[in-house]
């Protein structure tokens, strides 16, 4: 099964949707095996986001990811990092399509409410990142015979 790492970003702790993004990965299937609230520091940021640091719009994102605590969430599935992703939408929430989490609760291209790690290799290596040894729980849901088929599990 794949990891995933997700992040609430302070435009969804002020905005309060945290429960109702939770409900989502719930509902679709995907099992929550670490979640914690972390303030951000440059340092992490500047890791995090690296592709970005030499952009214009930089320092905007670093203020915007530090404003609040974040939430943290390893989530764990089939194909998890492809299908968190679709579940996320495109980056800009203008450009989002609706049924996404930024096509329905952003309208920026910064304030786009959730983190998702794009590839596997990047998941590894960010979840790594924000969650030390032990803070993943690796248990597996009664439901899963409910979830998938047996040679889907
Ligand atoms: N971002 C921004 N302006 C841009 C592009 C990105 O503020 O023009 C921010 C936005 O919050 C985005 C994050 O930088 O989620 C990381 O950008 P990336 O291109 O990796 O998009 P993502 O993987 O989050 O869709
Ligand atoms: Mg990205």
């Amino acid at each position: 099964m794949e990891k995933t790492l997700v992040i609430l970003k302070p435009s969804a702790i002020e905005r309060g949707l945290v429960g109702q993004i939770l409900t989502r990965f719930q509902q679709k299937g995907l099992t929550i095996v670490g979640m914690k609230m972390m303030q951000l520091d440059e340092k992490l940021l500047r890791e995090h986001y690296a592709h970005l640091v030499d952009r214009a719009f930089f320092p905007w994102l670093l203020a915007s990811m530090m404003a609040t605590p974040v939430i943290v969430l390893c989530l764990k599935g089939r194909d998890a990092v492809r299908v968190v992703r679709l579940m996320t939408g495109a980056t800009n929430g203008r450009e989002a399509l609706p049924g996404t989490i930024r096509g329905d609760f952003s309208l920026s291209g910064q304030e786009n409410i959730v983190h998702a790690s794009s590839s596997l290799e990047d998941a590894e290596v960010e979840l790594k990142r924000f969650f030390a040894d032990g803070e993943i729980y690796d248990w597996v849901p009664q439901s899963t015979p409910f979830l998938y088929a047996p040679d889907e599990a």
